[in-house]
Formats: C-alpha cells, structure tokens, sequence
C-alpha cells in the first residue's frame, strides 16, 4: 500500500471518503468493492480517532432486549456473524457472565428469559461451518459455579450468574487496517496524515475538497462526484466549511487497562449510584493477559478538541468500578492505560446531567436535509454496526451517482488475511508447517494477527534471521513486523507502529529501551536525525499521557 498524493490530485473519483476511523475504511472498501473509482484520506493515522480506543466487543445486542428493539438486536446478531466470517483470524468468541441477584431486572427469572429470547432471535448465529466460531446457548448457573468462574467475587448477593456468547475484536486498530488495505487492493487511493480543510463547491454541489498534507504543509484539491463525510466526532467540524451543521454532539466515553482481575470471560458488573449518577452495567473484559474496563460516559457539550482528560475523570471511573466489586480496590497507580474516544448525542440530550446515547448510526443525505448535493454524511454509533452503516452509505451514494445495481459484497468477502474457513484446523496446519523452523507461540501470534498472509512474515524471518530478532521480548513481536508496517501498511511514525501496526503498545506503555529500538529502526528506513527520533518518542509518551500526567510507572 503506497502512499500517493500525486494519484490523488491527478483524477476525479466517484467517491471520496473523508475520515479513515472504522466507518470510512469499510465505506472505502464498499465503495471500491462495487467497481467506484474511490480515495480516503485520513487526518491523522488510520484508526487513530475513536477507532483506537473501543472495548473491542462486537455485541449481539442482548442489553437492547430492555428496549424491545428487536430490529436492533438482529441487526448486531447478523453483523456479528459477519465479522466472524470475513475477518475470521480478528473476531472470536467471547464468554459473557453477569452474576443475577434477587432483584430486578438482574434476578434469575428475567435473565433466564432473555437468555431465551437472546438464543430464539439468534437462531441462524452458528451457520458458519466453523466450529471455533459457534455459540453455545446461554445458561443459567447457580452460586458455586459462579465463585469458580470468578475466584474472588463477593458471591453473598448473587444468586448465580448468567452466561451467553458475544464476540471479540483480537486487534481492532490491525482490524481497521485490513480494511484500508483491502480497499487499497481494491484499487482505491488511501492516505493517511492528509486532512480535508474545505470543500470545493460549484453552486449548493460539493465537488470534492481542498486538502492539506500534514507532513509537509502542501495544500491541494482532491476533486470526486461524492465526498462521503466519515470524520466521527469532527463531523461537524467539517460541515462547517459548506456552512451545515447536523443535529448530533458528543459525548466522550473512557476504558482503563488494569492487571488481569480475570482471564477468559467478560464480566458484566453493576456500580452502586454515585452522586446522583445512577448505577452503571461496566464490563471487565479479558484483554492480553490483563483486563480492559468499560465503559465510563462523561458529558461534553463543547467541540471535540476542546476536550482533555483530567485525574478527576479517570478517579470518578474507577469509583464507579471499585463500587461494583469493592475488593479490587483500583487506584490511579493501578491504571496502565486510559483510553478515550466519542461517541454520538443528541443536541438536545447533550444538555443533561447524564450522557444519553444516540443508538443507532445514521447516514445524512445533505441534498435532501440541506439543498447542497455531492455530500453524505455518516454517524456511527458502534463498531460493531459499522459495516451496515457504511453498506447503507454507499447504498444511497450508489443511487446519487446512478449507479443502484451494484450490490454490496462487504458481507461475503473476506478481508485481506481473512481467507480461513475454519481457523483452529488453520492454526494446526500453520504450526505444523513451522514446526523446527520457529516456536509455536511465534507461528500463533503470526496467524492471529496477519491470518492467512501470516506466511509474508514467516517467509521473512525464516530467510533473514536478522529479522527474527525480537523487539521487546516476550512479546513475539519482530522487526520483521516493524519493516512491514513501514513498506507494506503505511507506517509513518512511531506511533502507528507502537499503537496501530503492532502489539507494542497494545496493554499500556512500552518501555523507554523498546521505544528507543523502534525509534531507531524507524529511523533508519526514514533518514531520521536523532533529534527526530527523540521527538517521536516524546508523541508516543504524549499518546499514553495519562501516564505522563499522573506520573505513574507501569
Ligand atoms: C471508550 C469506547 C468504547 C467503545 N467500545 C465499543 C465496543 O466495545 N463495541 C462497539 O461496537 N463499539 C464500541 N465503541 C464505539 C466505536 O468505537 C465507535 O462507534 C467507532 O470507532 C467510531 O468510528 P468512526 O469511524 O465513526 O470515528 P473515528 O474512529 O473517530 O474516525 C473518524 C476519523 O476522521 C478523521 N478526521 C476528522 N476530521 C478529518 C478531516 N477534516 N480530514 C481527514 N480526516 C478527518 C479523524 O482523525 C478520525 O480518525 C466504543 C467507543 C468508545 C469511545
């Protein structure tokens, strides 16, 4: 995948999406999947808004059992199966348990019951002809069993415990990635660090944008029929320039990393009110071999990089957790990682004391809504439901340009690295074909995270043992890795590669000496000075300030 603004510049595109978060890199892939000639450009690096910072669950939606929304709830079922099935080596099975109580709405007759419902609405859920991906049913049980699913947990008030089946992201920001490369394989043009600063307008019709390459300062126009606006929270921002404004704000949401509290299943835990906030569902999600808690909501009305996350913020959080189960004790020391990201309110809800969540995603037709034609606009609310929402885009973007026949395949193909039918026989095979050659462990990390290209990378160790040295080890990761993600995947600082290339960064800050390696290597494929390899080394402490500001060691 090449980074070309020439390409850019040299053409006009059916579609230019605006924004590579996960909305605009499967809108970009749809787009190119359906024979549109198709650019992207993202500001910063792919992924490297919200995308970045999700608590990696891809729902079945149970919780909207409440609402009765059984559309919904269907929607994330099919979606959920979708994933699994394109991005087979990304998405896996995740164990849910939530402990049930004598009360309402948590008691065992009412989770019982929406267990049911949950496995009726989800009838076709294991039809993929993959065992490694099947869900068994949700069951009910009782107080024993839960204290040995959660050695630890105050069983007193439980009456047993709920446990279902969802689904987990194994690397969401190498997920987004293999979108964006498989629309790069599809022939669009992607650039990351390239930001949209105005439209260009004939008339009420956008005709494609003024754009600014961040890494130089040029300016230039990228001109297409449809600009599909994929910015997330900055939406706005953006509409600004052609004189709009939609309907939505934000609000922000938070997740912490913390040592493992438990591995393998998903917990769902119920906070106690806290100064008039009521009780919250967080989940403490097995993530590596620590937890990822999720998720804190805190109201914002102002403009999205108005926001800075404060001690005061990540303290009320964790309040909120040690609230829910008292013996973790959780303080700031304790936090390895803070992530944060937006997600969308109404303008009118944003108002209130508590963050009341837009639910569903939205696709903004600008003519329709504003008299001003060549613009779409995207709101998504989940990644989870990010490929619907991007389908429906490019459904409505299909019918502006004329072109309605073409269907969607964003459904049926795989993505790049997604060519498995049953991964745990692939897995098997790919260890035995490397066998002697390198650990397992190696051959494993290599297929979960690559899938079915895992051979480039074990081709490339294998030949040049220079690569195969290890940059911060144990962790698998080589500098074979770091090589790819600068040649193959559009890595142009040192962040992308701790953050969204590989699993440098993937459980909290890596150490000083493993920044340094990388700065180092990455120094070398670009000609950095050392004063450069040093600044990029201060952003990837800035990434991770939370750490730099409460100045906690990992
Ligand atoms: C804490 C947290 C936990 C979550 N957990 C889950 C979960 O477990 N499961 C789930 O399904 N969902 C979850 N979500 C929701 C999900 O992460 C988001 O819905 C999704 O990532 C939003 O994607 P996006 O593409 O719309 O936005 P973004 O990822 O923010 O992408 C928008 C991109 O546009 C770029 N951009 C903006 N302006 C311009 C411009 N002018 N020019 C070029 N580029 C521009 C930005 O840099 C950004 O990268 C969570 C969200 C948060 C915050």
């Amino acid at each position: 995948m090449i980074r070309n603004l020439e390409r850019l510049t040299n053409q006009k595109f059916d579609v230019l999406v605006v924004g590579g978060g996960i909305h605009g890199a499967i809108t970009a892939w749809d787009a190119a999947l359906r024979g549109l000639s198709v650019a992207l450009i993202e500001r910063g690096d792919f992924g490297s808004g919200t995308s970045q910072n999700s608590l990696k669950i891809i729902h079945g939606g149970l919780r909207y059992l409440q609402n009765g929304n059984l559309s919904r709830i269907r929607t994330m079922i099919r979606e959920r199966t979708t994933w699994m099935k394109i991005a087979p080596h990304l998405i896996h099975p995740l164990t849910c348990v939530m402990p049930t109580t004598y009360k309402m709405p948590h008691s065992q007759l009412v989770m019982g019951l929406a267990l049911r419902a949950n496995d009726v609405l989800s009838f076709d859920r294991n039809q993929l002809g993959d065992p490694e991906k099947d869900l068994p049913d949700g069951i009910i049980v009782t107080q024993k069993e839960l204290s040995r699913i959660l050695p630890g947990y105050d069983i007193s008030t439980s009456t047993g415990a709920a446990v279902w089946y969802d689904a987990q992201i194994y690397n969401s920001e190498r997920l987004l990635l293999e979108f964006i490369l498989s629309a790069a394989q599809a022939d669009a043009e992607v650039a990351n660090y390239v930001e949209a600063i105005n439209f260009l307008q004939q008339g009420n019709r956008i005709v494609g944008v003024q754009a600014r390459d961040v890494q130089t300062g040029q300016i230039f126009d990228i001109q297409s029929r449809l600009v599909i606006n994929c910015a997330g929270a900055w939406m706005n921002c953006l509409l600004e320039k052609a004189a709009l404004r939609s309907e939505y704000a934000t609000s922000v949401a938070m997740n912490v990393i913390v040592d493992q509290v438990w591995s393998n299943v998903a917990v769902g835990l119920t906070s106690q009110p806290i100064n008039g906030k009521p009780p919250q569902v967080l989940f403490i999600v097995p993530w590596r071999n620590k937890s990822m808690i999720g998720t804190y909501h805190i109201p914002w009305r102002d403009a999205p990089h108005m926001f800075q996350l404060k001690e005061s913020m990540v303290q009320g959080f964790l309040d909120e957790i040690n609230s829910a189960h008292a013996p973790l004790k959780l303080a700031l020391k304790d936090v390895r990682q803070v992530t944060w990201g937006f997600l969308p309110v109404n303008h009118e809800d944003a108002k209130g004391q508590h963050v009341k969540l837009t639910r569903d995603g939205v696709v903004i037709d600008h003519q329709k809504n504003d008299g001003v034609s060549g613009l779409i606009s995207v709101l998504g609310v989940k990644y989870t439901t990010a490929r619907v929402v991007a389908e429906q885009a490019m459904n409505l973007a299909m019918c502006k340009l004329g072109m309605k026949t073409q269907r969607c395949q964003t459904d049926t193909t795989p993505v790049k690295g997604g060519r498995i039918d049953d991964f745990n026989s692939f897995l098997r095979q790919a260890r035995s074909e490397a066998a002697g050659a390198v650990n397992e462990r190696f051959t494993e990390h290599l297929v979960y995270t690559y899938g079915s290209d895992y051979q480039n990378l074990l081709q490339c160790v294998m030949k040049q043992p220079d690569l195969a040295r290890r940059i911060d080890a144990p962790l698998p990761v080589t500098v074979a890795e770091v090589e790819h993600a600068v040649h193959q995947e559009m890595a142009l600082t040192l962040a992308d590669v701790i953050r969204r290339r590989t699993e440098l960064g993937a459980t909290g800050l890596p150490s000083l000496a493993t920044l340094q390696k990388c700065a180092g290597l990455l120094g070398y494929e670009f000609q950095w000075s050392l004063e450069r390899q040093q600044q990029e080394i201060d952003s990837v402490l800035q990434a991770y300030r939370f750490k730099q500001m409460e100045n906690i060691t990992a």
